[in-house]
């Protein structure tokens, strides 16, 4: 297995899913916590590392909200989205596009412009000196209202040339894809690059939903799509992209173990399936360790991990000449292998 670590970790990948939020470590949140004078219920990071424990994305959510209570200034929102990107580029992921979720921090008193200058100021830095490109899409929080769903797409349109795509993540339970229709009309009209989580704890309904009223060109997890044929044969058939995160759905109970992860069925259908992280710091391991752990338990082989790679590009927001360029960087790497 070795070897096909080895292999996993010198491919040149893009990553699709992940929140930026979610790669707050507890050694970062400690020291963060410390320099903003907040006071966390962890005395260490191991501590903290500890009380991540999860029975289901609702419980999730609840200790990574309060998580996020720490990131304060502009600096903070540098330091996380830095740490990231140094992370994934020495993972050999190539191009990121990452997830930020305005609404729980300018809730909390956090200006927009806090939050998102952070973030630019780390993806530009990433951009030249790490090798690494980057796309930052704003996600909704579905668990809010559609009209303060409104309320940020209005903040943020003063710096829309900084954001690219608009995403729909939190408790998909409840929440259905119709409840921000008009939204999405919105950021279709305004051109944006759109998707949406569906199908971790919803159903291939949902997903069903999702395409049908949001229009959205990914579908975020989508691993429930599996129970409907027909939704199969037409996602394949119109190669609409899932970005599955393999260690997070293990963690949330989505599936009992890695065993029974419908990865490998997927990649059998002609789905195009990618792995992703989602929320790094607290579900396990970056992008190279869904890789590894999927292939482990599910035996994938270099053709798959091929596969996978290759997806990632393709089903990224990138244009046809720089994906063409990251599929190439692919070939040349198998060729040296
Ligand atoms: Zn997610």
């Amino acid at each position: 297995m070795e070897s096909l670590a080895d292999f996993i970790a010198g491919m040149p990948k893009a990553e699709l899913h992940l929140h930026i939020e979610g790669t707050l470590e507890p050694e970062l949140m400690i020291a963060l916590g410390r320099r903003n004078g907040i006071s966390l219920p962890y005395p260490d990071a191991a501590t903290a590392r500890k009380a991540y424990n999860f029975s289901d994305l609702q419980s999730f959510l609840d200790i990574y909200y309060r998580a996020t209570a720490v990131l304060i200034t502009q600096e903070d929102f540098y330091d996380l989205t830095i740490a990231y990107l140094k992370k994934a580029a020495s993972q050999n992921v190539r191009h990121a596009e990452i997830f930020f979720d305005p609404q729980s921090h300018t809730a909390r008193g956090i200006p927009f412009e806090t939050v998102i200058s952070g973030i630019e100021r780390a993806l530009l830095e990433a951009n030249s000196s790490l090798n690494i490109s980057t796309k930052l899409i704003m996600c909704i929080l579905r668990h809010l209202s559609e009209k303060e769903g409104f309320e940020i797409f209005d903040k943020a349109f003063a710096w829309k040339h900084w954001i690219a795509g608009i995403g729909l993540d939190s408790s998909e339970r409840g929440n259905p894809a119709e409840k921000f229709m008009n939204l999405f009309e919105l950021a279709h009209q305004e051109g944006f690059l759109t998707v949406a989580h569906a199908g971790e704890e919803g159903s291939a309904d949902s997903v069903r939903q999702t395409l049908d009223i949001l229009h959205v060109t990914r579908i975020d997890h989508g691993v429930h799509c599996m129970e409907d044929d027909a939704l199969v044969a037409e996602l394949a058939e119109k190669q609409i992209p899932l970005t599955v995160c393999p260690l997070s759905n293990v963690r949330l109970k989505v599936f009992e173990s890695m065993k029974q992860h419908n990865l490998k069925a997927m990649l059998q259908k002609g789905l195009c399936v990618t792995v992703n992280s989602d929320d790094p710091a607290y579900f396990g391991g970056y992008v190279n360790e869904n890789y590894i752990e999927a292939a482990k338990a599910l035996q994938l082989d270099e053709k798959d991990i091929i596969q996978l790679a290759k997806n990632s590009f393709t089903a990224s927001s990138l244009s046809s000449i720089h994906k063409q360029l990251y599929l190439t960087e692919i070939d040349r790497y198998i060729h040296q292998t």
